[in-house]
């Protein structure tokens, strides 16, 4: 689990009261105990309350807010009761996956709407009536435009990944959509961090919500091993390469800043016998997805992202996460990382450090309260070399 500061065992799911089909879903998928968010929230979730989950990607959060609405709208009429909203297609579709996957013995219908993909089979299921919608904002305002759905019904709003929606510019599209929301309703709002900006979201959205909260504010993921590798900007590509092949890096995420970068570190592994990928926005929807379908296949090994393409990615069993340029924002550092060391796996981190990067690195130390251990490896640390 990637948070520790629950030790003790919480009690198994059996003792929340829920129902036998989704008892059942959890045995399937191999869970026994709830993790600590939703051991927190999925009690608090089924007594209908409004809740603020500060919780990362990896922390299981997915189901703390999934499991109430299955157990809320099992059983009853077929019109769209729950909505989630999601910032990226990627983390819809997880969503949508994990509905699927706690629904099982349930007879709930779910759909994903979001936008790069055909129009119409998404009108299609929306007009012939869902349970669960989820969606990016863009495409579900097109869709509510031409009144393919209707909300008098709904029961349930999430919000997932509030600040991300934020940051990504989606706060008038979520005003658009809340306002055709009936006002009694239960909202769940779950953000990896809480800037004041998504404090006022939740002011404005939530009634009397009670917050919860796992692991410290900002702290990163505890079963990550970070390190910090100092390097000239322009052998940067060449140590990937050699860490990548003498550490027998297994399944390795790396992050540049820009497309146009993240594109040339492909390039300079190819050309080092490397099979790697690129995933950014520029990408249609379909590359996107075969990137990450080759990745998850394990027929590649390195994906090269950038920042809003990594955001939300469920891919399990990431072993190493590499900083190739180090974030700007502290919090992406922890959002970054937050794709490694993910429910009951442990992974690594490394930070290629440029000198003109010193200084954020240790406003990233700063952040999350701990000092990165230095690496130096002969022939590629900028303090060692002449
Ligand atoms: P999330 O934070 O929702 O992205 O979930 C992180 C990972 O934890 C996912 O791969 C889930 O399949 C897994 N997971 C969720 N709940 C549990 C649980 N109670 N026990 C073990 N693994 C879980």
């Amino acid at each position: 689990m990637a948070d520790d500061t629950n030790s003790e065992l919480a009690p198994p799911f059996s003792a929340l009261g829920l129902s036998e089909h989704t008892l059942r879903a959890l045995t399937d998928s191999g869970y026994e105990r709830p993790t600590p968010i939703q051991a927190q929230a999925i009690p608090l979730a089924l007594k209908g309350r409004d809740l603020m989950g500060l919780a990362q990607t990896g922390t299981g959060k997915t189901a703390a807010f999934t499991i109430p609405i299955i157990e809320r709208l099992t059983g009853g009429p077929r019109r769209t009761r729950a909505l989630i909203l999601t910032p990226t297609r990627e983390l819809c579709v997880q969503v949508e996956e994990s509905v699927r996957t706690y629904a099982k013995h349930a007879e709930l219908d779910v759909i994903s709407v979001y936008g790069g993909v055909p129009y119409e089979p998404q009108e299609t299921a929306l007009r012939n009536g869902v349970d669960v919608v989820v969606a990016t904002p863009g495409r579900l305002i097109d869709h509510l435009e031409k009144q393919n759905v209707v909300f008098d019904d709904l029961e349930v709003l999430v919000l997932d990944e509030a600040d991300r929606m934020l940051d990504m510019g989606f706060a008038p599209q979520l005003n658009r959509i809340v306002a055709q929301i009936p006002i009694y309703r239960q909202t769940l709002l779950f953000s990896a961090t809480m800037p004041p900006e998504v404090e006022a979201l939740a002011r404005k959205y939530l009634r009397k919500p009670v917050v919860v909260q796992v692991g410290r504010r900002s702290s990163a993921a505890t079963t990550v091993t970070h390190a910090v590798y100092p390097v000239p900007q322009d052998r940067k590509h060449t140590l990937l390469a050699h860490l990548i092949r003498e550490g027998n890096l297994d399944t390795v995420l790396v992050f540049t800043r820009t497309k146009y970068g993240a594109d040339r570190v492909v390039r300079h592994l190819r050309d080092e016998g490397i099979e790697a990928t690129a995933m950014h926005s520029d990408r249609s929807q379909k590359e996107r997805t075969a990137a990450i379908e080759d990745f998850k296949a394990g027929k590649i090994r390195v994906l090269v992202a950038t920042d809003i393409a990594q955001r939300g990615l469920d891919i399990n069993g990431i072993t190493h996460v590499i900083n190739y340029d180090v974030p700007t924002q502290a919090e992406d550092y922890v959002h970054r990382i937050g794709r490694t060391g993910r429910a009951a796996t442990s992974g690594d981190a490394y930070t290629f450090m440029a000198t003109d990067e010193i200084g954020m690195v240790r406003t990233i130390e700063h952040v999350i309260g701990q000092k990165i251990p230095r690496i130096s490896i002969p022939g590629y640390d900028f303090g060692t070399l002449g």
